[in-house]
């Protein structure tokens, strides 16, 4: 059998070597390096994929979440509300940028933010709403939207786990995580489900106005040639990584089958089992599976861990602080017990190997071996 990681990058780069190798090269040969017509390449490639008016690249998904807030104009003090169950990039830029984090508590089935828990956090400084599509699958936007509307908020999605989902709406259209908000923002980490091979982002808008000042903000806050009427940042997507990305785009939709059908296998395998939850897929979107998140019920999820790594299987921990127990994240306003959803998932979930490689052999020893571990403990 094929050593199992929680990411295999290695046998999905052997299967378009030769296109990503002429690809590097030939930017090599052209040495332009910053700004080259394959970011831009990209860009345009993914604008279309995506369906929305513009896509402005930049350096990584934690970037695109400042530059947005920063484009649309967000001031200290303002609040911000988010899930208390996210990766950290979420809270940290609203902090850095001396805005005002305030937290909301998620469903317990689909992991993502609870509308109805965002309604209860409004107060008249509320300026912003950022919902995480987690583990690749969209959060309630719909009626997020209507939230947004009824107290005029912008809505920046962060969709760095969720890129090539679709979000259905109620009577029946379609359109791709991150392009219903005001703006949205992806990562490009190569463990990501569209991942180049180092760093790289990218936000997403329909709005004219807004892509303007995002490509301000991302280039030093330069309107004319070394005029500069904002602070901004630098914040580029390289050629070598946008021409990866423009090849790997290509293949997004098939990298998204392949996840889910690794997910249907190990949801055969658990689904009515007492000791084990399967992730919820809710009917508004589809799941594009960038983890495979379990909640474990009745025995040390730990043990279960450590179990796996004996047989040579990883699994991962996604997240095991909630945002209000961090330290660096420590606030007068929230204390344990005070999102009893979030604090129960961080210590119940437990995420495995979840990937465009995987194959039955693999997904076979992976699900025996969990379902030994839980059956006798
Ligand atoms: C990965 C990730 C980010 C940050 O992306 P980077 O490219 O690593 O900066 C932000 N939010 C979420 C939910 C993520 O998963």
């Amino acid at each position: 059998m094929r050593k199992i990681s929680m990411v295999d990058l290695k046998s999905q780069y052997e299967k378009i070597k030769t296109e990503i190798d002429l690809g590097i090269q030939e930017v090599i040969n052209t040495t332009a390096f910053i700004n080259g017509p394959a970011v831009k390449a990209f860009q345009q490639e993914l604008e279309q994929y995506l369906g929305v008016k513009h896509v402005i690249p930049c350096a990584n998904g934690t970037d695109a979440l400042q530059v947005s807030m920063m484009a649309l104009g967000l001031q200290p003090g303002d609040e911000v509300i988010t899930t208390s169950f996210t990766f950290i990039a979420t809270a940290e830029v609203i902090a850095l940028l001396r805005l005002t984090p305030v937290l909301v508590d998620v469903d317990p089935n689909s992991y993502n933010i609870d509308p109805e828990a965002i309604r209860r956090a409004i107060t008249p400084r509320t300026k912003a709403i950022v919902p995480v599509h987690l583990f690749g699958q969209c959060a309630d936007m719909e009626a997020i939207m209507d939230i947004a509307r009824e107290h005029n908020l912008y809505i920046i999605e962060d969709n760095c786990q969720a890129i090539g989902a679709d979000y259905i709406y109620k009577d029946g259209r379609h359109k791709k995580a991150g392009t219903i908000g005001h703006v949205g923002c992806t990562s490009f980490f190569p463990s990501k489900n569209l991942g180049c091979y180092g760093d790289g982002g990218a936000i997403f808008t329909d709005n004219d106005a807004l892509a303007a000042q995002l490509r301000v903000v991302v280039n030093h806050g330069m309107t004319v040639r070394y005029y500069h009427d904002y602070v901004g940042v630098n914040s580029r997507l390289d050629s070598i990584q946008a021409t990866i990305l423009k090849i790997k785009l290509g293949h997004l939709d098939e990298y998204a089958s392949a996840r889910r059908g690794a997910a249907d296998y190990y949801d055969k395998a658990f689904s009515g089992h007492s000791k084990l939850k399967t992730p919820e897929r809710v009917p508004f979107s589809n799941h594009v599976f960038h983890q495979y998140t379990l909640v474990t019920e009745g025995f040390s999820r730990d043990e279960l861990q450590q179990f796996l790594a004996s047989r040579d299987i990883p699994a991962m921990i996604y997240y095991p602080v909630a945002m209000h127990m961090q330290k660096a994240y420590q606030d007068p306003r929230y204390k344990k017990g005070d999102f009893p959803v979030t604090e129960a998932l961080c210590s119940h979930v437990i995420s495995l190997p979840m990937h465009t490689e995987l194959d039955e052999e693999q997904l076979f020893h992976i699900t025996s071996s969990v379902l030994e571990f839980v059956n006798k403990n």
